[in-house]
């Protein structure tokens, strides 16, 4: 890709797992808002997809973009838990009869800090509460530095299907420089504990743009974790917002790759894991062809959610946890982030929403395009309004299209192979909060490559 197209539109830029984007999340949307929108669910609205979020890790990665706290004590974490069982109730009752459940999804933090009678306790309120199936899904986000048998273990027994592993890179200066030391022995070690336990649907995270990281050490990364056979892998780029999370300050001083730096090593990794028998799934993700993902993929039926590209197909999430964020027919509703002020309103009997957004038609007729965009690389926009509902839009479009960076066939606006690491740029001009180029600075958001 030329250094004009990622100087032109490199630039940040949402990542689009939901729209609107929780930049434009606003307060003043509170308990009586989310508890109004869950007791209006019918059962046309289909199965629900849960997010619980376990705001706990032992130590601190320095490239951390997450919602977490450091602690080495378990009593924050067991008080945390039984908070979680209460929202549980609390959002239970406030949904009226208990809706089916697609999926659930543990995400952190660490959520395999839990202890295992806790994760255990936790899976069998959610039983209690919402009606699962056999098609249920549930997958959980794990660091394998503490991964230990019992949780897996308790993990299989709660009916997890998919775990997810935090690799990063495995060169030891690169994990030296983030703070996170881990050997590929420890990752090769919780995979083979998942695999023992019964748990064989395996994804691992990698990452690239990571201080001192090259395209030789992305390279080797992918070529050691090939050997674990994973079925999905998230190739995600390193987002330095120390304005944001001020820790990764702590990365200023050492040299990282610059933009064209960046899409080499994403270039790279990307064509090794095509060579590896890998098909690429949207903008970071890979994933064997035999996997439900690619059949998603073929169908049409791919999405886009919080976790990144999921088969799952509810319309519904209901997010627990400090931070955590549902989504309803009518709108986004986040939960207070930091968990003091979570754990207070959860004490008080209440549920713990301090801001969202509602949404309207030309919301959900935009999030489709978007969505559209960010899983197929094309979108017809008759599906969705038609052009004349667009004009601005493909106004802006000609010129990128100028550019090769998308291609307009009629109603059909499609973002061809090449321009695949910027697609999120294409997406961005049917996102009507952003405020136009070059009139008031953008919202901070991470670049596009
Ligand atoms: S384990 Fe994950 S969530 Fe915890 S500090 Fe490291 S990167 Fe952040």
């Amino acid at each position: 890709m030329s250094r004009h197209l990622l100087e032109t539109y490199g630039g940040p830029v949402p990542r689009y797992t939901s729209y609107p984007t929780a930049p434009h999340f606003r307060d003043g949307i509170g308990p009586a808002d989310y508890a109004g929108g869950l007791a209006g669910l019918a059962p046309a609205d289909g199965p629900v997809s849960i997010y619980l979020h376990i705001p706990y890790c032992r130590e601190l990665c320095t490239y951390c973009g997450c919602t977490t706290k450091i602690t080495r004590r378990y009593a924050p974490i067991a008080a945390y838990v039984d908070d979680l069982r209460a929202e549980i109730d609390l959002v239970a009752a406030a949904s009226g009869n208990p809706p089916a459940v697609s999926h659930v999804h543990f995400g952190g933090g660490t959520p395999n800090i839990l202890g295992a009678g806790d994760f255990r306790a936790v899976m069998e309120h959610l039983h209690a509460a919402f009606r699962f199936g056999p098609q249920t899904e549930t997958a959980v986000e794990i660091d394998p530095r503490v991964l230990s048998h019992d949780m897996a273990e308790a993990m299989a027994a709660g009916g997890v299907t998919r775990v997810s592993i935090g690799v990063q890179d495995l060169n030891e200066r690169v994990q030296r420089a983030i703070n996170r030391a881990q050997p590929f022995t420890v990752v090769r070690r919780a995979v083979d504990l998942l695999r023992a336990v019964g748990i064989d649907r395996i994804n691992l995270d990698l990452m690239y743009g990571l201080p001192l990281q090259t395209v030789d050490h992305v390279l080797r990364t992918v070529d050691r974790t090939a050997e674990l056979e994973a079925q999905r892998i998230a190739l995600f780029g390193y987002a330095h917002v120390p304005w944001m999370k001020s820790h990764q300050r702590l990365l200023d001083g050492l040299p990282r790759a610059d933009a064209q730096g960046r899409f080499d090593q994403a270039a790279a990794a990307a064509l090794r894991l095509v060579c590896n028998g890998y098909r690429r799934v949207g903008l970071d993700h890979f994933a064997l062809p035999d996997d439900s993902l690619c059949q998603a993929l073929d169908a049409g039926r791919l999405r886009r959610n919080f976790q990144g590209y999921t088969t799952d197909t509810a319309n519904v999430l209901l997010g627990l946890g400090a931070s955590a964020i549902g989504e309803l027919p009518g709108g986004y509703f986040q939960n207070a982030p930091d968990t003091g002020t979570y754990r207070r309103r959860i004490a008080a009997g209440q549920l713990a929403t301090v801001k969202g957004i509602p949404i309207d038609a030309d919301d959900h007729r935009r999030r489709a395009v978007i969505e559209r965009l960010m899983c197929d690389m094309t979108v017809d926009l008759d599906r969705f309004g038609g052009t004349a509902s667009f004009t601005a839009e493909l106004a802006r479009l000609h010129d990128m299209a100028a550019d090769g960076l998308v291609r307009v066939d009629g109603a059909v606006v499609t973002v061809p192979e090449d321009a695949r690491p910027l697609m999120r740029a294409v997406a961005a001009v049917f996102d009507a909060y952003l405020p136009a180029p070059g009139t008031v600075p953008q919202a901070r958001h991470s670049q596009a490559v």
